[in-house]
């Protein structure tokens, strides 16, 4: 395709230019995590620098949130759900120790807490914002609800399934497909994991 001056403006110089782009911004951290763990392929969407800084407060909450559940002796993992406008109408973390229940991870908490904070369980509008990379049964519950974006900090290369080991929000299978940004805070996320973890086994 040519504009009115002849030159040449074909989409797949605007594609070219832009992973160009997008290389330059990428970290160590991100050249590590555009292949799946596990098979290889490669990951569809990485987190970006630009695309990582609006929710670095909205991380450092969940952080929060996740050193309330090493204190109360659950792992420590936290999270948030933002509004459209970005702001902070839910929060939740790893409640598995102290509810007795294996579903208390702090995705599934934060996620009924926004739902009954807006009064829908349809939370399109919504950015899931976790400290750890969401595990099937969350992930599954995140595309349940619709959920518009998902963040998070640390991968999870045992049980991650937003692209370590599995990709349910982009499943092709999945109707509704999130967005999914992940490596937010990431080191801040994996030093808590591993203190927590070096705590436990020097205990
Ligand atoms: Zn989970």
């Amino acid at each position: 395709m040519a504009d009115d001056k002849g030159r040449i403006t074909q989409g797949t110089d605007t594609a070219v230019v832009t992973s160009v782009e997008m290389a330059t911004d990428m970290t160590a951290d991100d050249a590590a995590h555009t292949t799946n763990a596990h098979t290889g392929a490669p990951i569809p969407v990485r987190a970006d620098t630009k695309q990582r800084s609006p929710y670095e407060g909205a991380m450092r909450e969940a952080l929060r949130q996740a050193q309330s559940a090493a204190v109360a002796g659950d792992m420590p993992i936290g999270a948030v759900v933002l509004n459209a406008d970005g702001a902070v109408i839910a929060t939740g973390r790893n409640m598995r120790e102290v509810h007795c229940d294996p579903l208390s991870h702090a995705e599934v908490e934060a996620m009924r807490a926004a739902a009954r904070a807006l009064g829908t369980w349809n939370l399109a509008d919504c950015t899931l914002v976790v400290t750890l990379e969401p595990c099937p049964m969350c992930a599954g519950a995140a595309v349940s609800a619709h959920m518009g974006r998902i963040v998070f900090g640390a991968w999870d290369p045992k049980m991650g399934a937003c692209g370590s080991v599995w990709d349910i929000p982009r499943d092709p299978h999945v109707g509704a497909m999130p967005q999914v940004y992940g490596g937010v805070l990431e080191s801040d996320c994996s030093r808590q994991l591993t203190a927590y973890f070096h705590t436990l086994r020097t205990a």
